[in-house]
This record gives C-alpha cells, sequence and structure tokens, in this order.
C-alpha cells in the first residue's frame, strides 16, 4: 500500500528489511547497541562486523533516541539505530518515547540529507507493544514529519509478515 504525502511517498510493504536499498534503514536496538535477536539480529547478520564495531565506539543509545552508523554489506549506505520502549501496559510514557524514537531517527535523516529510509515495527517484536497503537503512532509521526520536511522522498515501512503488514495498513486507512 502506498500513499503520497505532499511531495513524498509513504509505502507499506511485508519483507525483511536487511534486503531495502533506501538510503538508510532503522534498526530497532537494544540502549546498549549489543546486537541481538529480532530485526538487529537480522540486520548485524547481513551488514556485517563493521556496524557492530562503530556501535561500540558509539557505546550506547538512551531509548526514544538514535544514533547512525555506515551499512556494511547492505544495500542501505547507512543504519540508524533508535531505542524504543519496552512496553508495561502503557502507563509508563510509552507512546511518547515511541513517538521520540521515529522523531529522532528522521531527524538523522535530514541531518544526513538522505532521501529515503525504511522502518521495521519498532517495539513490537520482544519489546512487546500492541502492533495497532504502535502502528497508529508510527504512521502519524512519519505523516507529520513528511508534511513539513518536503526533501525525504520516500519512506518505506517493511513489516514482517502478513498479519503485522495488514494491522500497519487498516491503521494507515483510518488515518488517511
Ligand atoms: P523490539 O525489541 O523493538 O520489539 P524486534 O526485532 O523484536 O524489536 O521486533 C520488531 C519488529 O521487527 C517485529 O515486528 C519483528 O517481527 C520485526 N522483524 C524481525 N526481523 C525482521 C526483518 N528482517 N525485517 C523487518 N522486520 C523484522
Amino acid at each position: 500500500m502506498e500513499v503520497r504525502i505532499n511531495n513524498s511517498i509513504l509505502a507499506l510493504v511485508e519483507g525483511d528489511i536487511t534486503r531495502e536499498e533506501t538510503d538508510a534503514i532503522v534498526n530497532a536496538a537494544n540502549s546498549r547497541l549489543a546486537g541481538g535477536g529480532g530485526v538487529d539480529g537480522a540486520i548485524h547478520r547481513a551488514g556485517g562486523p563493521s556496524i557492530m564495531q562503530e556501535c561500540r565506539k558509539i557505546g550506547r543509545c538512551p531509548t526514544g533516541q538514535a544514533v547512525i552508523t555506515t551499512a556494511g554489506n547492505l544495500k542501505a549506505k547507512y543504519v540508524i539505530h533508535t531505542v524504543g520502549p519496552v512496553y508495561q501496559g502503557g502507563t509508563k510514557g510509552e507512546a511518547a518515547l515511541l513517538k521520540s524514537a521515529h522523531l529522532e531517527s528522521l531527524k538523522l535523516v535530514s541531518a544526513k540529507k538522505l532521501k529515503s529510509a525504511a522502518f521495521p515495527a519498532i517495539s513490537t517484536g520482544v519489546y512487546g507493544y500492541p502492533v495497532d497503537e504502535a502502528a497508529h503512532i508510527a504512521l502519524t509521526t512519519i505523516i507529520d514529519y513528511l508534511k513539513e520536511h518536503a526533501d525525504i522522498e520516500l519512506v518505506r515501512f517493511v513489516l514482517f509478515g502478513l498479519k503485522t503488514y495488514e494491522i500497519f495498513a487498516a491503521e494507515l486507512k483510518k488515518i488517511i
């Protein structure tokens, strides 16, 4: 599914983010930037050890913030590592932190003057965020940003599995 936001395209696809050819891909990292399972493990496996070497130099990243490295063997030029919140029932500031994770990632896209970026469904795996709530926050944050930043041509959500894709698509239809 694809929608136009002023001059930009927002696309939802089902797939594996490590195969994306956007300028940057976003990693759902942990605050120690230590790698792990899920999308984080997949990105480090596919990208090779240079990404972890850069992560070690950076050290850590607080929840809701983002840092950027190059992308090793991946087709993307950069990996933006952001840390979404662990879902603890929704009353611990999770929504603001998830919004911030998306916003800080987008600010790095702008800072590097990149034209395109791909996001996974941050916090919806091991961190347990309900996919519909996470989709609403992710989509509204990115749509609002694209309205103000026409220099970003393309944002793709790369969703792992049909179920996650369908929930994101349903939320996007409610928003537009
Ligand atoms: P978090 O710890 O932020 O919850 P996870 O990696 O556990 O991060 O999950 C985030 C989302 O990324 C989940 O929807 C998961 O299914 C998805 N995911 C896992 N591997 C990939 C991949 N290769 N490409 C895109 N999404 C992926």
